[in-house]
């Protein structure tokens, strides 16, 4: 029999209580202590992915290594534990019922009836044992929050998955908000109370209560809220909001998170070296210099959407003890205001997107880091762009496009390749008839970076880097040579051709990818090419400052 421990986190009163953070930042206690360890998140909705949801329903799409299109939580997973997580890190309710409904029509089942208990529950508990194994602890992370309809089956295979196992092996932690009613100034336990007994009523007690709320925790809170819950009184474990998700941790460790978690599963005291941890966050928290970068995005209003990126910016920053100071640009504002609003920044940033809805703010502001030398990151839609304004801007080629936004331009600088050969050296096919669901090039490929290129320098060198992809349309390399003997660079390519990195030669860092860098950042390993653009801007700064 396998001797992992799984922690089962769930979340109670409210969703956006940080069940997320709360699930990486245990995870990462234990890694810190030498366990091996791994983390899986179960989403309760009957989408396969969320690929094709909405950034407005669903927040950023995080794209692992081996080409899944996940939710954001696994994002956070891999920034907070430094490293890749795949595929099977991640299901949803819809791959659950596929996968029975697929074993159902090739006949496994001996004609049985199909029933969500045992057919569904079954399914769930072998693909938490799936990720589990090898591992001496797994987190796994519920969505949404106990009472939903859909989490019904989840739980039951989280109760079934104890009843099978020792003691020893299974904990749940519930995630839970203490609300402040301000006219009286009183926290409050009771929707705690309710939802602890919604778990039990379906024959799950948690062990450990964590308690979000905007103000600290009484002794004699805690105490009753121990009581009420029926858990240990030294298992309340009170998160306030912290300054940055990444003194979680911190904050678990010092509520004594470790003491009942190695009591339950009697282990010997679990003891993290947090010491580098600790050292990032300080620079975090309170950093010695500050720049400002122009962000010019359209999802504006739902931040979470950039997720990756902007917590990319904290890790490069940290790393150089800066703080990174995001102005907000809407990319459509821009074309009212011709730019105005580019002229106090130290750089500007574009970052992946789709469709035409706010593409000429972004080409402004390409053509304004380009001929102000204010330094430049853009990228996949931003580096498709950075083409297409080079070769309308200074190429003189005003129909220059992708056809993305124009179908029948005359200038496809951007197009739609209809077959290419994927990471793992398969052939695939995809033209504008494709379904919208997996039809994009996704997840890792190798780029041959140009020797001595400013992107090489970025990755310290290196001949061939990995970074991940999530998008339909690539430059054409049909015009290629044109833009190389015009100053444009083409400085990265895949394996099989495609342009990966475009820079500019007469430019201080004027930089495109083509895949997504921000997905491969950490806190303790910030992805390269951000990093240099960070530094870049940092040293521009100090020079402007120090001329003036
Ligand atoms: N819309 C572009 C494409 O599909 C860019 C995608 C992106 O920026 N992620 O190619």
């Amino acid at each position: 029999m396998s001797n992992t421990k799984y922690i089962f986190v769930t979340g109670g009163v409210l969703s956006s209580l940080g069940k997320g953070i709360s699930s990486s930042s245990l995870a990462t206690l234990l890694k810190q202590s030498g366990y091996k360890v791994n983390i899986l998140k179960i989403d309760p909705y009957i989408n396969i992915d969320p690929g094709t949801m909405s950034p407005l329903e669903h927040g950023e799409v995080f794209v692992t290594a081996d080409g899944a299109e996940t939710d954001l939580d696994i994002g956070h997973y891999e920034r907070f534990l430094n490293t890749s997580l795949s595929k099977g890190n991640n299901f949803t309710t819809g791959q659950v019922y596929l996968s029975v409904i697929e074993n159902e029509r090739k006949g496994n089942y001996l004609g049985k009836t199909i029933q969500v208990v045992p057919h569904i529950v079954d399914e769930i508990k072998s693909r938490i044992k799936a990720v589990g194994k090898g591992y001496d602890f797994l987190v796994i992370e519920l969505g949404g929050t106990v009472g939903d309809i859909e989490g019904l089956p989840f739980l039951e295979a989280m109760r079934q998955l104890k009843h099978e196992l020792p003691n020893t092996q299974v904990l749940s932690i519930h995630v839970t908000l203490i609300p402040l009613i301000r006219a009286a100034g009183e926290l409050k336990t009771k929707p705690t109370q309710h939802s602890v007994q919604e778990l039990r009523r379906i024959g799950i007690t948690p062990q450990i209560i964590i308690a979000r709320s905007e103000k600290p925790l009484s002794k004699d809170l805690k105490k009753k809220l121990a009581m009420s819950c029926d858990v240990a009184d030294d298992s309340v474990i009170e998160a306030l909001d912290a300054k940055s998700i990444y003194q979680c941790p911190l904050n678990f460790l010092k509520e004594g998170i470790l003491t009942p978690i190695a009591r339950h599963f009697a282990i010997a005291p679990i003891k993290p070296d947090v010491s580098e941890w600790d050292m990032l966050v300080k620079k975090i928290i309170s950093p010695k210099d500050e720049i400002t970068i122009a962000f010019v995005g359209k999802y504006l209003h739902l931040k979470e959407s950039y997720k990756s990126l902007t917590e990319a910016l904290i890790h490069a920053g940290a790393n150089i003890d800066t703080r990174v100071c995001i102005k907000w640009i809407d990319s459509e504002a821009l074309e009212h205001t011709q730019g105005a609003e580019l002229s106090d920044v130290d750089g500007i940033l574009i970052p992946g997107g789709f469709g035409s809805r706010g593409i000429w703010g972004k080409i402004l502001a390409i053509r304004y880091a380009r001929e102000h030398k204010v330094p430049f990151l853009g990228i996949c839609l931003g580096m498709q762009l950075s083409i297409i304004e080079f070769a309308r801007n200074v190429l003189g080629i005003e129909k220059a496009d992708s056809t993305e936004f124009a179908p029948d331009t005359s200038h496809p600088f951007i197009y739609l390749i209809e077959d290419f050969i994927d990471q793992c050296g398969k052939s695939q096919v995809r033209t504008i008839k494709s379904p919208m669901g997996g039809t994009m090039r996704l997840g890792e490929y190798e780029c041959v970076l140009r020797p001595q290129s400013k992107i090489a320098a970025a990755y310290n060198h290196a001949k061939v880097v990995k970074e991940r992809h999530r998008h339909r349309y690539e430059a054409n390399p049909a015009y290629r040579a044109l833009l190389e003997e015009n100053g444009m660079q083409i400085s990265g390519e895949s394996k099989s051709g495609l342009i990966e990195a475009i820079e500019l030669e007469k430019h201080p860092f004027f930089i495109g990818v083509q895949f997504h860098p921000e997905f491969t950042s950490r806190l303790q390993a910030p992805n390269p090419i951000i990093l240099a653009f960070v530094k870049k801007i940092l040293e521009s700064k100090g020079a402007t400052q120090k001329s003036r």
